[in-house]
């Protein structure tokens, strides 16, 4: 296959947002060269007037689909009555975010934050003050068990037990209590558990990792384990949450609950950052006053986004969509050039195309299909995810299976 610069031709204008994004930002994303300006349901335009159909969904943040009119609405609504009052004084979002938060989560308690990275924090800091003050471990010895390939966010703690090393290069010194074991083995997670140990945090699929899917019966083993060893199962569903993979929450998948949950990213619909430690159990009542906090955290303009964000989700049949759409996207993706894919894999709208590692790597393919129209972005070599909107229609995945064709052949 030629192959197709790394960069294109640009307006004037593109060309010069390039340049001074290159010259005054720091560097630490390498985008794909499109600059785009608008987008509405599973549609973004670029400056230069070309449409694309987003395969990205800013990483499963606008699962509810660009511009959600109705979120936008209880957006500039609340924008224009209170926007933030921190959490020194009540305000009347807080209680019906939680109230149907819980209801659509099944959950008793809610800590509000704001980024996914903070929401795992907080989980950590809750589950180790569990530990010592519930579980009666030693003080300090708190130990949490994470998963290799793991990708929880980008704080030195969390970056600390990362296994990718761009993560962690040079971030150094982290912090301790924390042990790593193989994603999807059982067996080594059961042999990782000590008395110290307080919580198991894992992701029920692994998104940046490259859409992992681990063995049946793994979050049920986990469970089990977390149970009889008195630890702390969290769930990791700021990516796989919302609706992505066909399930409000992919825990239903293997119907288990866990002890804390993570969610974020779509919690808004993509327009202002939210996200929340959830427990099903009494474990965030451990929090006392003045032991946690964020200025932004629970915010009236927050609580508002995402109980607008919740609805449509629900009301709009979303979850459903993702799971019927998902699995005829997925069937497209299966009959894809068995030169190029190795292999198509996903659940819900949670997909991924694995290549051959003899096919060139994953960016020249995700070149040519925004080319044709379809952005996606390639994690690690070999790796292209696609997880579009979950409001996309038949005649969407359709039109997308086309141009997947077009450039993998069939
Ligand atoms: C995106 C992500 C995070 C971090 O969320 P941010 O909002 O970027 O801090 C954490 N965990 C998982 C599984 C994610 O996909």
């Amino acid at each position: 296959m030629d192959t197709l610069p790394e960069t294109r031709a640009h307006s004037p204008l593109t060309q010069r947002y390039l340049d001074i994004e290159a010259e005054l930002g720091a560097s630490n994303y390498k985008p794909l060269d499109v600059m785009l300006t608008r987008g509405e349901r599973v549609w973004v335009w670029d400056l230069d007037g070309r449409k694309y159909l987003d395969c990205l969904s800013a990483y499963s943040a606008v699962n509810q689909g660009h511009c959600h009119p109705k979120i936008m609405e209880a957006m500039i609504d609340q924008a224009r009555r209170l926007t933030l009052t921190s959490r020194a004084f009540h305000h009347d979002q807080l209680a019906p975010f939680y109230e149907e938060l819980c209801a659509l989560t099944r959950s008793h308690k809610v800590l509000p934050m704001n980024s996914g990275a903070e929401a795992v924090e907080s989980a950590l800091k809750v589950a180790r003050k569990w530990g010592y003050e519930v579980k009666g471990v030693p003080d300090e010895a708190a130990e949490i068990i994470v998963c290799s390939e793991n990708f929880h966010g980008r704080t030195i703690s969390i970056v600390g037990f990362s296994t990718d090393p761009a993560a962690r290069h040079h971030f150094g010194p982290f912090s301790g209590g924390f042990k790593r074991v193989p994603y999807g083995d059982a067996a080594a997670l059961a042999a990782a558990i000590t008395p110290n140990t307080v919580a198991f945090l894992v992701e029920p699929i692994q998104g940046e990792a490259g859409v992992i899917i681990p063995p049946a019966g793994y979050l049920q083993a986990a469970r089990r384990l977390c149970t009889e060893q008195r630890v702390l199962l969290i769930l990791d569903e700021i990516q796989t949450g919302l609706g992505r993979t066909g399930k409000l929450l992919a825990e239903e998948h293997e119907g288990i609950e866990s002890d804390l949950t993570l969610i974020g990213k779509a919690l808004s619909g993509g327009f202002y950052p939210v996200s929340a430690v959830l427990s099903p159990r009494e474990v965030l009542g451990v929090l006392k006053p003045g032991e946690h906090g964020s200025t932004f955290g629970g915010n009236p303009l927050a609580c508002a986004v995402a109980r607008a964000a919740m609805r449509v989700l629900v009301d709009e049949g979303m979850i459903e969509n993702s799971a019927t759409q998902g699995a005829r996207l997925l069937a497209g993706l299966r009959g894809l050039g068995p030169d190029i894919v190795a292999e198509a894999r996903g659940r819900g709208l949670m997909l991924a195309l694995e290549l051959h590692h003899d096919a060139g790597g994953a960016k020249p393919f995700v070149r040519r299909l925004r080319d044709r129209g379809i952005l996606c972005k390639e994690t690690h070599e070999h790796t292209i995810r696609i997880a579009p909107p979950l409001v996309i229609n038949q005649a969407e995945v359709d039109w997308a299976v086309e141009q997947f064709q077009a450039v993998f052949g069939n």
